[in-house]
Parts: structure tokens; C-alpha cells; sequence
């Protein structure tokens, strides 16, 4: 909680005319602000103790209390306007010109501003109607200042038992998602089970200097090589510049960023020479027809694919496979299991069981998904009085729908990732610094070694010659007809002899016409860049 200018007017009513009254009394009054993160629902101790026996609202710091943040935009915002007297403002979405203006409009003679003065502010007229809102977004992200960290930074030296603590710093190359398509006037995409980009409107995104520029900025100042992007999803447009624009920097970074798939091998080589060591990629599921079920726009491919890169390049891997999707069914289990044969080599996901968030498109149209009834997850009444865990519009919300089914369905899932997770970390106990599936290419000839064993030797597989140059083709997700014509001397009914037999050990993953090599180069020369030209 920060307080930002003019002076304490010690102000306090409950009533709304009263309150607005008071502010018009105090030219240049001020301002208190609070950051909403998006699981911290409420800014602190001193909204809870402002509610019904809670503590009384004598606590709460005097001024105006605009709050601002990814979870009070839109109907979560107009919600805290409507039953909490205490808060004054809301900052609906992005929140540096609307809270700059609000600040402008009370230090500048207009100490109660009609929250229609401000564009991006959700306030109450004088007969306590919520009014206002609307979206007040930057043009171009490199304006912005640098991020200023100085008051954490303080703390934490202030703190003896926090010195030895090595921070993230979060960076942000981008706000909103360009896969996700809203308010454009074009027909609406997105991932259905997704809020993220409740606070933005469009996507943006820095140069790739400007964040390479800040980073440095930022680890000079704060002497911290750990980054955090804080990004919804990079722009894929500019990613490659930006990692090669960072790893050009001085500092041995360490960074952790969230993907989108695909992401091809060169990028991902440049990201990790910049520094990148953890990333979550939006897997979800290892089903085609699932993620078109639940609006992904990517391929099972592709994410076998950014698994596979992740263990080529020493990259830990914290993604997640959603389990118990409304409309799931037996057919996406028993692709799931399939595939989960072939990705046995790589770092286990982490299960997640779907859960219904304010905002997102099926929380917007739960019909279409078989569900009903939807409200407040019971766990807000922990927090919330009353009558006001059910009335408030909150994040996390439950319904009926098919969840008994759903989790019966996935049950052969979950136990086949404990076996996965089990298996995995057997075999790199016995095998730590080496890929489970490698390869060691001769020139002519390639060494495969598969090290998913759980005693004796890796099995070993020499491929020579044209099989070998046809297993290094299929290093990214390629199609058969792209085979065929790369190697027109040899016959169709050979090639894909050759790769079901690689399929059938596990050597390749095939999905549809497409087809992906799954072991990776050990050599070390994998992490150089690439030759220029
Ligand atoms: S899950 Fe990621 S890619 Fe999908 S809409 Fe949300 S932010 Fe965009």
C-alpha cells in the first residue's frame, strides 16, 4: 500500500455524498492506492477488517482508495465500487494513464472528480451509482519507464533474516495475448478456460533492445541476474530478436519465461543462451481434438516438440496438463494415454484439474459447455461475509456440470503421470546428465541411446546414411509430403516404412501426416549459435 500526494485530510465517512462532499473540501487531497494481484482478491488486512466485524473501518488509512490490478478490471472492479463504502476509485485495466489522470484531476482543483472526467476509472456519483470505466491503454510499451524497485529492495536490507535472499525481478515484454482475440470486431479466439487478459485490451509489445536495455538497467542497479517475464505470452514476432538482443548483454542471466507453441529450435537456442533455465509452456494437453476443444490453436506436435527442446537444452520444464476439461471425453483420454507412451523421456508435466475462472469464455457462455449454475467458489466465504461471498463478483467460481465423470474419466491419466514422474526420476538417478533419448551424430551415421531403462545398458540404435539424414530432417515437426520431396530418390512406400518403424520404438512421434525425431543431440556444440548466413 503507497500513499501518493498532497496531504491527509483525515477523511473517513461511510456515506456516500458525504464522502464526495468531503473531497470537494480539500483541493490536492490524497490518494491511496492498492495493488490487486491476481490470486490477492483484497489489498491488504484493511479492506478485511473495513467489513461488518472485521475491526471497524476506523482502520482503514484516511484518503481516496483507488484500487488497481489485474483482478479488479470490469465486473470485479464495479463489484468492490458496489458493496465496499471504503473504496473510492477503481482503475479498470491497464492502470498508468488512468491513475496518472486521477491523480491529475484531485491536485489540480478538481479534488472529486466525476469518475467520467477519467477515462479507465470505475467511482460513484454523488447518489453512490457506480459510473465510469472504460479503458485508457498506452500506445507504444517502450514509453514507459523503467520499472522502479527501490522500496522492495529497501525492505529486504532492512531485513536481516531476508539479506542472504537472491530476488527475482519481474519484466514485462508484453501485455495482453495475441492469440487471444476480443472487442476486435473480428471473430472472437482464445483459450476457453482463460482470464488473463481480462486487464488488457490488445496485445503489445517492447522492442527487443528496449528489454534487453532494461534488464541490464535493472541488474546493474539491483545486482540480481534472476528475471521473471512477466508476460502473458511473448510476441513470437519479435522473441528471437529479443533473446539474441539479451544473451549479446554482459551477465550470466537466469532467467524464467512462460511460451506459447511452436517455438522453433533456433529461438529456443538463442533463449536459453540468454539465460532462460525454466519456462512453462501452455501445454495443457497432449490431445489434438482437446485443444481444439478448449480453443488452444496449437497441436499435440508442437508440444512434443517444445518438450523435447526443453531437455535438449537443459531447460526445466514446469508446464501443466489439464485434466477434466468441461467435454472432455473417453476418445481424448485414450489419445492422451497414446501419447504419453512416446513423451515417457521427458520431464513429467504437473497435473492440473480444470477449475471455472471469472471472465473466461466458458465461464461467459457455460451452456455451451454442459455446465450450470454458476457462482462464487464456497471458499470465499472464508473471507467474505455473508451474503457477500455469493453477491461479490469474484474469480474462482464453481458450477454443475459433468465434474463426477470428468474426474472418473481422466483416473487412467492421473496414474499413468505418477507412473511417469516415477519411472522419470529413476532413470535420471541413474542417468542425471544425459538425455533419457540422445543421439551422437558420426558424420554418416547416427547413434541413437535410449536410457528409459530400468537396469543393464541403454538400448543402443545405429541409423547410416539416408536413414540417418532422414531422422535429422524430422528434428522439427515435419510433414510427410515435405519428406517426400526432400528425398525424391527415395520411394514414398520406404520413407514411411522407415519412420513407422521408428514410431513403433518410440524413436519418433507421428501424428497425422506429420512426424517428429524425439531424441536429442548430446553434443555440446547444440548450445553455440548458429553460423551467420
Ligand atoms: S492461455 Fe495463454 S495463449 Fe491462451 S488465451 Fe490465455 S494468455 Fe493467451
Amino acid at each position: 500500500m503507497e500513499k501518493a500526494d498532497g496531504a491527509d485530510s483525515g477523511h473517513r465517512g461511510t456515506d456516500h455524498g458525504a464522502r464526495r462532499a468531503a473531497r470537494a473540501d480539500r483541493p490536492g487531497g490524497q490518494a491511496v492506492r492498492e495493488g490487486c494481484g491476481w490470486i490477492q482478491r483484497l489489498p491488504g488486512p484493511a479492506y478485511r477488517l473495513a467489513l461488518p466485524g472485521g475491526g471497524g473501518q476506523e482502520t482503514v488509512p484516511p484518503g481516496d482508495h483507488c484500487l488497481r490490478g489485474s483482478s479488479v478490471s470490469e465486473r470485479l472492479g464495479r463489484g468492490l465500487l458496489e458493496h465496499f463504502e471504503v473504496v473510492d476509485y477503481v482503475v479498470n485495466g491497464e492502470g498508468e494513464r488512468p491513475f496518472a489522470g486521477l491523480l491529475e484531476a484531485m491536485a489540480h482543483g478538481r479534488p472529486a472528480p466525476e469518475p467520467s472526467d477519467v477515462p479507465g476509472v470505475f467511482g460513484r456519483s454523488v447518489d453512490g451509482r457506480v459510473l465510469g470505466g472504460g479503458r485508457s491503454q498506452l500506445t507504444r510499451l517502450d514509453d514507459l519507464p523503467v520499472p522502479d524497485f527501490d522500496a522492495y529492495f529497501q525492505e529486504l536490507r532492512e531485513c536481516s533474516n531476508l539479506r542472504t535472499i537472491l530476488p527475482q525481478v519481474p519484466v514485462e515484454t508484453s501485455r495482453g495475448c495475441w492469440w487471444h482475440r476480443a472487442h476486435s470486431g473480428r471473430p472472437s479466439r482464445g483459450c476457453r478456460f482463460c482470464n488473463l487478459n481480462l486487464q488488457w485490451r490488445g496485445y503489445r509489445s517492447k522492442s527487443p533492445g528496449r528489454v534487453a536495455d532494461e534488464i541490464e538497467v535493472l541488474s546493474r542497479k539491483y545486482s540480481t541476474l534472476r528475471f521473471a517475464f512477466m508476460d502473458n505470452v511473448l510476441n513470437p514476432a519479435r522473441m528471437g530478436a529479443m533473446f539474441e538482443a539479451i544473451a549479446g548483454k554482459d551477465g550470466d542471466l537466469d532467467l524464467f519465461t512462460e511460451l506459447r507453441v511452436p517455438v522453433p529450435r533456433a529461438v529456443f537456442s538463442g533463449m536459453r543462451r540468454a539465460g532462460v533455465r525454466r519456462v512453462q509452456v501452455g501445454i495443457e494437453a497432449l490431445s489434438t481434438p482437446l485443444l481444439e476443444k478448449m480453443g488452444k490453436g496449437t497441436r499435440t506436435i508442437d508440444n512434443v516438440a517444445v518438450m523435447k527442446r526443453c531437455e535438449e537444452f537443459d531447460v526445466e520444464n514446469h508446464s501443466n496438463l489439464l485434466l477434466e476439461f468441461p467435454g472432455s471425453d473417453a476418445s481424448d483420454v485414450a489419445e492422451t494415454l497414446r501419447v504419453l507412451d512416446f513423451v515417457r523421456i521427458f520431464r513429467p508435466l504437473r497435473i492440473v484439474r480444470f477449475w471455472l475462472g471469472e471472465g473466461s469464455p466458458i465461464a461467459e457462455n457455460p451452456g455451451a459447455f454442459g455446465l450450470s449454475a454458476v457462482r462464487n467458489h464456497p471458499w470465499y466465504r472464508a473471507v467474505f461475509p455473508g451474503e457477500l461471498a455469493e453477491r461479490l463478483p469474484l474469480m474462482v467460481k464453481t458450477c454443475r456440470g459433468d465434474r463426477e465423470r470428468q474426474r472418473k474419466l481422466w483416473g487412467p491419466v492421473r496414474d499413468a503421470v505418477r507412473r511417469w514422474r516415477r519411472d522419470h526420476d529413476a532413470w535420471k538417478r541413474r542417468f542425471p546428465c544425459l538425455p533419457l533419448l540422445g543421439y551422437s551424430d558420426g558424420g554418416n551415421f547416427l547413434l541413437l541411446r535410449d536410457r528409459a531403462v530400468s537396469s543393464g545398458a541403454p538400448k543402443t540404435y545405429r541409423l547410416k546414411g539416408i536413414s540417418r539424414e532422414l531422422y535429422l530432417a524430422c528434428d522439427e515437426p515435419r510433414p510427410i509430403a515435405d519428406l517426400l520431396r526432400e528425398f525424391p530418390s527415395i520411394s514414398e512406400v520406404k520413407i514411411r516404412a522407415f519412420l513407422e518403424d521408428m514410431t513403433k520404438k518410440r524413436l519418433m512421434f507421428q501424428e497425422g501426416d506429420c512426424c517428429l525425431s524425439l531424441a536429442t543431440h548430446e553434443n555440446i556444440r547444440r548450445f553455440c549459435p548458429p553460423p551467420p548466413g
